[in-house]
């Protein structure tokens, strides 16, 4: 298992060949599938849902990771284990009873994420760090991106905010994935490796450049192992 995992957004994939796109990714050595589950309310918009997952499961062994960008995510939770969801990621603005929605995933053998965005503090989560397999730091704010207009990048408090939480698992030998979401690309990646970062989603970083290529995968794994283990190996 790589310490290092890249997880591309099938949101950013050629949805009119998805499933294509999901044999392409699984033979160029992705390391599990991230969909964006966007329901127009938690954010402004509409994204992946439960029948995309569903219509692709067959085609892979890789973990699917559901990044529920939804209200009231403890309604959807069934849905999306039963579509096929192996990690389903929460967002901690989203729950009225956080550590509710995190044991209705553990009870049905799945792994439990939860999802801060940019201002959201640590403390949150603090309390309920062993029920938890994954800590997903939104590095921008959820939703696309606006067409024409250029991304501020992600804001550096975000890494401090890494950096806390990879001391903070650390010291109470926890095994908790931190995953950073938004504006990963091979040059943001080594920054965030180095704040403690292991799980990487990426979008356009990939998806840009045809036909999509292993030695593209493998160059962003090889920079963030790097960085990874020249802070915290
Ligand atoms: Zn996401």
């Amino acid at each position: 298992m790589n310490i290092i995992k890249i997880s591309p957004s099938l949101m950013c994939a050629d949805l009119a060949n998805l499933g294509e796109e999901v044999k392409t990714l699984t033979s160029i050595k992705a390391d599990q599938l991230h969909f964006d589950i966007m329901d127009g309310n938690f954010v402004p918009d509409i994204g992946l849902s439960h029948l995309e997952i569903k219509a692709v499961r067959h085609l892979t062994p890789l973990l699917f990771e559901a990044h529920m960008m939804i209200v009231n995510p403890l309604r959807y939770v069934g849905v999306f284990v039963e579509a096929g969801a192996d990690i389903i990621c929460i967002h901690a603005e989203s729950c009225t009873n956080l550590y509710k929605v995190i044991q209705e995933i553990k009870q049905r053998g799945k792994k439990a994420g939860v999802a801060l965005n940019p201002a959201t503090p640590l403390c949150m989560v603090e309390n309920i760090l062993t029920e938890i397999d994954l800590i997903l730091l939104m590095m921008v704010s959820p939703g696309y991106k606006v067409p024409g207009v250029k991304s501020a990048g992600y804001s550096p408090g975000v890494l401090e905010k890494a950096s806390c939480l990879r001391e903070i698992i650390r010291k109470k030998e926890l095994n908790i994935d931190i995953e950073a979401d938004g504006s990963v690309n091979e040059k943001s990646i080594v920054n965030m490796a180095g704040a403690g970062i292991n799980v990487f989603v990426v979008g356009s970083a990939l998806f840009d450049e045809r036909p999509l290529s292993a030695h593209k995968i493998q160059e962003l794994r090889n920079r963030a192992e790097k960085a990874f283990l020249e802070k915290w190996g």
